[in-house]
């Protein structure tokens, strides 16, 4: 908001990569009196919502849902399926992997986190070579985030899987796809997922406080011998209820509400339509960036992610004194920095329900904010955006078919 007013007309743009702006269609349909959670009205929108939920992780298994951030849905994910002591494999992709590895040895878990220096996703290659090392089998589950929002590394997940099937390596594999679900191609069943975990709040585009496990048959199978504690993540009391359209305890019914209606609007997009539109996005913000003469902080291409860039600051420029002037000044929200490299970079979320027009404001906020705050760069970087999103445009429809 502008410093010296109470109020700031117009739109705030929140650029970062969750919570994500909420569709007016959501809250408009979270907007309803209560109604009885074990009523056959609730029945009708559980079913909707469990059904639903499960055309966007695209399996025909069970979705559990939790009334819990996705943290709560990282915890399920581990209690669920593994034993005091097992030995787990993480990757330490960024700020997000550290959390999740944090969190398996409160657990009692025996995490293994292979080290990166942050700026790149995950390398089949050298899952399979830990994993070929392996040859008594004391890998339980290989556990990897499909988006690192940290710092904007996607992850190949259907490659990751094949070098767990090379290395004829019997680990689960448990997989984080809080920050690409909805917003890029993800399939549990189709890439071999054990347990995918997610989260409302960005592709989503719900209010923060539900997260999502997707199971397979072999996650299903680990559940009965997994003998960490668990109560009320406990998948069992929740896929009994399920069946019948409950929940063993009292569900976020406005989330649900709100649920129903974000699922519809991603399927009269189109899933893969939704998929295009992110990666169009985010390509103009990479040509926005690139022109500015700043850094991506993911560096392989390969690897950038269709939902979150990273932005290396210039020596000497502070991310957050950025943040902070750009929120100051312009009312746009940009994301933080961590570990290392904390004041070292900022994030442009471009998820949810986001446009063109959306994306060209808020890099001309930034573009005005780099001016402002004197940061070494050139201009441009909204012409380039501009050029990126009329060339997309300009190419033959593919979706139109499907
Ligand atoms: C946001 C996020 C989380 C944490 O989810 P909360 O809803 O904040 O608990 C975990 N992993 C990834 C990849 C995320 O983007």
């Amino acid at each position: 908001m502008s410093q010296n007013s109470a109020r700031a007309a117009g739109r705030h743009f929140l650029q970062i990569p969750g919570p994500t702006p909420v569709p007016d269609r959501v809250l408009r349909a979270m907007d309803t009196p209560m109604i009885d959670h074990r009523g056959p009205e609730f029945a009708k929108l559980a079913r909707r919502c469990l059904d639903g939920v499960k055309t966007i992780f695209k399996t025909t298994n069970p979705v559990v849902i939790y009334t819990a951030t996705g943290t709560g849905a990282w915890e399920a994910a581990f209690v669920n399926t593994l034993c005091a002591g097992d030995k787990v494999l993480m990757v330490e992709t960024g700020q997000f992997a550290v959390l999740w590895k944090k969190m398996a040895e409160r657990l009692g878990l025996v995490p293994e986190f292979i080290a990166t220096d942050w700026r790149g996703g995950v390398e089949p290659a050298v899952v399979e070579a830990r994993l070929k090392d392996d040859k008594k089998h004391a890998i339980k589950a290989v556990c990897v985030l499909h988006n690192e929002t940290s710092n904007g590394a996607l992850s190949p997940i259907a490659e990751i899987r094949k070098a767990i099937d090379r290395a004829a390596h019997p680990a689960l594999l448990l997989v984080d796809t809080i920050s690409s679900l909805g917003s890029t191609d993800y399939r549990h069943d189709e890439w071999g997922v054990d347990v995918s975990v997610g989260g409302a709040q960005k592709g989503l585009m719900l209010p923060p406080g539900m997260s999502f496990n997707a199971i397979s048959d072999k996650a299903l199978a680990a559940m009965k011998t997994s003998t960490l504690p668990k109560s009320f993540f406990a998948w069992d009391d929740m896929l009994a209820m399920n069946k019948a359209g409950f929940f063993p305890y009292t569900p976020a019914t406005q989330m649900l509400q709100g649920l129903a209606v974000s699922i519809d609007m991603l399927h009269e997009e189109g899933l893969d339509n939704v998929f295009a539109r992110h990666a169009r996005l985010a390509e103009a913000t990479r040509h926005a960036v690139r022109a500015w003469g700043l850094d991506i902080m993911c560096r392989d291409p390969k690897y950038q992610s269709p939902t979150i860039t990273a932005v290396m600051m210039p020596e000497g420029h502070d991310g957050e004194a950025f943040r902070n002037l750009a929120l100051a000044t312009f009312n746009i929200s940009l994301g933080t920095s961590f570990g290392a490299y904390a004041g070292k970079y900022f994030r442009i979320g471009h998820l949810g329900d986001v446009n063109d027009g959306h994306m060209i404001g808020a890099l001309a906020l930034i573009e005005m904010a780099l001016a402002l705050a004197r940061v070494p760069h050139k201009r441009g970087g909204v012409q380039a955006a501009m050029d990126c999103l009329v060339s997309a445009h300009a190419q033959p429809v593919r979706a139109a078919a499907e």
